[in-house]
């Protein structure tokens, strides 16, 4: 059974990522509470969260020890600043904890209040590290097309979606783009394993073209989220490694979605067994009960900070960077993660997540699924798009044909993705999965309806 999903337009509220001329037409939808996989609107709706609310919810909704925990730090002090040097115990604790969860050799955590932040850290600690080892030129980042790193100036310049671009230009100098391992779109037109991983390899052309001595970091995510749920063929992360390492070149992982069990490990880069010198992280850190994020470093860039002397300071942070209540909230967070062992359930449930993920392929207008850990996308032809001539994008329709079954996921092009909280048990992963087959099958008819009668009326 369906029920149309009724919106209100919200008077003084502007929404980032959807378009303000929509939202004063349609509204938005309020959500009103959340329990482990579902949350609640205001009419009393109940939806499973497909998306994890927005990659980060992992452990679920209404947890009760986090606002135990936040309650109770709160009491304690209001705010300690680590700008100034001051610290309190949750952040010492919560960086100890980074630490010993993230690749062996990163030993320090910068924090942040989330992802862009993290990255926008990312492009000052590169520009920072190589300066005050004598290379200021030094300071461009390779990131990949397609890859989405934030949308504060700097990381929407490190971000390689062309519509975060648009009207925000001119970006931040010194970014230089690779083609993204997409085997099944392959941007080289070539073909896996045949390729001997020509997308990688382009790094090394972008080298020879450019100068090891002008790049200072490359940036990537292990599987790219908002770009489509890009899962990047075996051995790929394990050539940039080495051509950053053949080139002296920092080479920095975004774990912004992937971080905290999304892939089956504490971060999802650990699933290709390759140490980075730099990892983002935000979201799952907190399961998204309170802002925060922040940066891991390799001990020795750590070590070029300090060796550079008692004149020198950062002069770089956030107010509420390692604020104590945040990190209060990650240490809770964490916690819960290690009892219930959600670092490698994802890992645990990916064969049946992908064998249900599979049986969408029946559909026609379905061109591949792909899924890894607890993310995956399904996408859509692209003559989909305009089959029916429906007023939106296939995929987006298939979003409102969702929501409409009590089911929330997101639209991207021609992509539907789906990353449902780490706790999502088998057999309502299974019901996720039906509501989104019904939903694409429900679409498909009403397009090809739409279709026969236009051209009925055509002919
Ligand atoms: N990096 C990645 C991979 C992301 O997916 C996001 C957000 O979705 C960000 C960075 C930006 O994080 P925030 O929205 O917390 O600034």
């Amino acid at each position: 059974m369906t029920t149309t999903v009724h919106r209100f337009a919200p008077r003084h509220l502007v929404c980032g990522f959807v378009s303000p001329y929509q939202v004063m037409q349609a509204g938005t939808l309020r959500l009103v509470k959340g329990r482990g996989i579902y949350v609640w609107d205001q009419h009393g709706r109940r939806y499973i969260d497909g998306l994890a609310s927005l990659w980060n919810v992992a452990i679920g909704h209404g947890q009760p020890s986090i606002p135990r925990a936040v309650a109770r730090q709160m009491q304690t002090i209001a705010y300690a600043p680590t700008l100034l040097g001051f610290s309190s115990q949750p952040a010492e604790e919560l960086a100890r904890r980074l630490v010993r969860l993230a690749p062996r050799g990163l030993t320090r955590v910068l924090f942040t209040s989330g992802g862009s932040e993290a990255n926008e850290s990312i492009i000052r600690l590169v520009r920072l590290y190589w300066r005050l080892k004598g290379h200021p030129e030094k300071y461009r980042i390779v990131t990949l097309n397609r890859g989405y790193h934030g949308s504060s100036t700097g990381a929407a310049s490190l971000t390689g979606l062309p519509y975060f671009h648009e009207y925000y230009e001119p970006l931040l100098d010194g970014v230089l783009r690779l083609p993204r391992p997409h085997c099944n779109r392959c941007e080289l037109r070539l073909e896996f394993p045949q390729c001997g991983l020509a997308c990688a390899d382009e790094l090394e052309r972008l080298i020879e073209r450019e100068g090891a001595h002008s790049i200072g970091a490359v940036l990537a995510e292990p599987v790219q989220g908002v770009g489509g749920v890009i899962v990047p063929p075996d051995g790929y992360h394990q050539r940039l490694r080495e051509i950053c390492s053949r080139h002296d070149i920092l080479l920095a992982y975004d774990e912004v979605i992937t971080g905290f069990g999304r892939l089956g490990y504490p971060f999802g880069i650990q699933r290709w067994r390759v140490v980075p010198d730099l990892i983002s992280f935000a979201k799952g850190v907190t399961s998204g009960y309170l802002p925060l994020g922040g940066v891991l470093l390799r001990e020795e860039i750590y070590r070029t900070l300090v060796e550079a002397g008692p004149e020198f300071s950062l002069h770089h942070g956030f107010t509420y960077s390692g604020h104590p209540t945040v990190c209060a909230a990650a240490l809770a967070n964490l916690n819960l993660m290690r009892r219930r062992r959600l670092m490698s359930r994802a890992r645990r449930l990916e064969p049946y997540f992908n064998e249900l993920l599979q049986r969408l392929r029946r559909h026609p207008v379905v061109r591949e699924v792909r899924a890894v850990g607890l993310m995956a996308a399904v996408e859509f032809h692209e003559h989909a798009t305009h089959l029916g001539a429906g007023q939106w994008p296939f995929a987006v329709r298939v979003r409102q044909a969702c929501l409409d079954r009590g089911l929330i996921v997101r639209a991207s092009g021609e992509v539907i993705a789906l990353c449902p909280p780490l706790i999502i048990k088998p057999a309502e992963l299974r019901t996720l999965v039906e509501l989104l087959d019904q939903a694409i099958a429900a679409v498909s008819a009403e397009a090809s309806r739409t279709a026969s009668n236009a051209s009925r009326v055509n002919g």
